[in-house]
C-alpha cells in the first residue's frame, strides 16, 4: 500500500458497529489504512487532524448484491414482469462491449460512494472492467465472474475458465477480491455447479449466486429435478461455507435449516424482489434464517431491476417490509437493520472485525454524514441508530473513506472528476 497520512477525526458521534454496538462522542484514529484507535479525547496527534463535532462518523455500507455495470440501462425495463425484463436485458447483453460494462461500474461505483456504500459483492462477466473502475473509483469490490453453462451465455470461451482466469488476474489486489459466480440453477447443470466449487476450493475464494427468486425458477427446477433448488444443491454436494446466495426469497423450513447448516449466507434483495413482484406475497424469510443462526446481508441488486443502488434506502425498506409483513413493529429493529447492512454483510464475505465495524484492527471503510442535514437532524447518541437507517438520505453523505484514503470529499469524488462523470452521466453508451 502506498503510504497514507495518519488522520485523526475528533469529537465525533461515533456510530462504532462493535460488539457491544456502542454508540459515543469521540475521536477516531486511522494508520496504514485501519482504524488505529476509537475513544474519547485520544492525546495521539496525526497527521491530519480532523474538526468532526459536526459529523456521524458510521461503517460504511456493504451492497452485498449488485450488477454495477446495469447501472448503464437504469430506467430501460420498469414494470415489467420477471420474462419481460430478461428479455429486454438480453437485447442490450448482445450489444454490450467490455467499454460499456467500464463506464456502467464508474457510474453504479460512484452513486454507491456518494451514497455511503463502501463494499459492494458484483455477479458479471467482463470483470476486469469493473475491477479497474472499482480501482479508480477506491470502492472495496468483491467482483464475482457469472458462472453458466456454455449453451446460455453470450461469453467468449467457457465461463467457469474464463472465472478462473480472472481470478488469476486479480489475485491479491488491495480492494479487488475475485471469485465465481453461478448466475442460476436454470442456467447452470450439476457439472458446472460442481466444477465452480472445486475451482472455489482451490482458490479458497468465496462463491456467489443467486437462489430462488422467483417461484417459476422454484417450480420448473422441481419439475425437472423433483427437489427444490436448495435440497438439490445439497444433494449434489455443493453447499458450504462462504456461499453467499442472492434473493433466497422461496425457501421451505428445511431449505432454511440446510443453508444456516452449510453455513451458506443470504443477500436479501427487498427493492428488486418487490419490484418484480418475484417475491408475490412473501420475502427472503429474514427472521426464520438469522433464528436458525444463517447471515443475511442487504444487497440492492441491479439498478435494472431495482433502480437504486442506495444502500440508505435498502436498508430502510428492509425494515418496513418485514415489519409490515409480520404485523410486527418490533421485527428487525433498527440497530438489526444497520447489522445486516454492515457487520453481517462482512460476515457473509469472510471479513468480519475487519469490515462493517469500527474497531482497532479494522479497515478505515467509513462514512462522515453532516449532522445538520435536514434528512439526520436532530441525532444524539440515544437516536443514531435509528435516524440513519429509517430517516437519512445520500444528502447526509458528506465525506468517505476506504483503507483510510478519502474517496468522498465533502461531496465529490476523489476518483472522478465532475467533467468525467458528468459525461458519462449525460452521454452514456448504449442510450
Ligand atoms: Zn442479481
Amino acid at each position: 500500500m502506498s503510504s497514507v497520512p495518519t488522520r485523526a477525526l475528533r469529537g465525533a458521534l461515533i456510530v462504532t458497529q462493535d460488539e457491544k454496538r456502542t454508540v459515543l462522542r469521540g475521536d477516531v484514529l486511522i494508520a496504514d489504512g485501519k482504524i488505529a484507535e476509537v475513544g474519547k479525547s485520544l492525546p495521539q496527534k496525526a497527521d491530519v487532524e480532523v474538526d468532526a463535532h459536526r459529523m456521524l462518523v458510521a461503517p460504511g455500507f456493504i451492497n452485498l448484491h449488485t450488477h454495477v455495470a446495469n447501472t448503464l440501462l437504469r430506467g430501460v425495463a420498469d414494470d415489467l414482469d420477471f420474462g419481460g425484463f430478461l428479455e429486454k436485458m438480453f437485447s442490450y447483453d448482445a450489444k454490450r462491449t467490455e467499454a460499456d460494462i467500464e463506464v456502467g461500474a464508474l457510474l453504479g461505483g460512484a452513486e454507491m460512494l456518494l451514497g455511503g456504500t463502501t463494499t459492494y459483492l458484483d455477479m458479471y462477466y467482463g470483470m476486469d472492467a469493473v475491477g479497474r473502475a472499482s480501482e479508480r473509483l477506491g470502492i472495496r469490490s468483491f467482483l464475482g465472474w457469472a458462472v453458466l453453462d456454455a449453451q446460455f451465455t453470450t461469453q467468449k470461451g467457457i465461463p467457469v475458465d474464463n472465472a478462473r482466469e480472472f481470478m488469476g488476474r486479480w489475485k491479491n489486489h488491495e480492494l479487488v477480491t475475485p471469485l465465481p459466480a453461478p448466475q442460476g440453477v436454470y442456467v447452470v447443470s450439476e457439472e458446472t455447479w460442481l466444477k465452480t466449487k472445486e475451482l472455489a476450493d482451490q482458490k479458497r475464494s468465496l462463491v456467489h449466486y443467486h437462489l430462488s427468486e422467483t417461484l417459476k425458477e422454484v417450480e420448473d427446477h422441481v419439475g425437472k429435478h423433483g427437489l427444490r433448488p436448495v435440497e438439490w444443491l445439497e444433494k449434489i454436494g455443493f453447499l458450504g461455507p462462504g456461499q453467499i446466495a442472492a434473493h433466497s426469497v422461496w425457501l421451505k423450513n428445511n431449505e432454511i435449516a440446510l443453508m444456516a447448516q452449510r453455513k451458506v449466507a443470504a443477500a436479501h434483495c427487498p427493492s428488486s424482489n418487490m419490484k418484480l413482484a418475484s417475491g408475490g406475497g412473501g420475502l427472503c424469510p429474514v427472521t426464520e434464517l438469522r433464528a436458525q443462526g444463517a447471515v443475511v446481508g442487504i444487497g440492492t441488486d441491479s439498478s435494472t431491476s431495482s433502480n437504486t443502488l442506495s444502500m440508505l434506502r435498502l436498508t430502510h425498506l428492509t425494515g418496513l417490509a418485514h415489519k409490515h409483513a409480520r404485523h410486527d413493529p418490533k421485527s428487525l429493529p433498527a440497530q438489526v437493520l444497520l447489522d445486516m447492512a454492515t457487520r453481517e454483510g462482512a460476515r457473509a464475505l469472510g471479513q468480519e472485525g475487519f469490515l462493517g465495524t469500527i474497531v482497532p484492527g479494522a479497515a478505515a471503510d467509513l462514512v462522515l454524514y453532516d449532522m445538520a442535514h435536514p434528512s439526520l437532524a436532530p441525532v444524539d447518541t440515544a437516536s443514531a441508530v435509528a435516524n440513519l437507517v429509517y430517516s437519512a438520505n445520500e444528502g447526509a453523505v458528506n465525506s468517505v473513506f476506504v483503507g483510510g484514503r478519502p474517496v468522498v470529499d465533502r461531496g465529490r469524488l476523489a476518483g472522478l472528476g465532475d467533467e468525467e462523470l458528468e459525461k458519462i452521466a449525460l452521454s452514456p453508451p448504449l442510450r
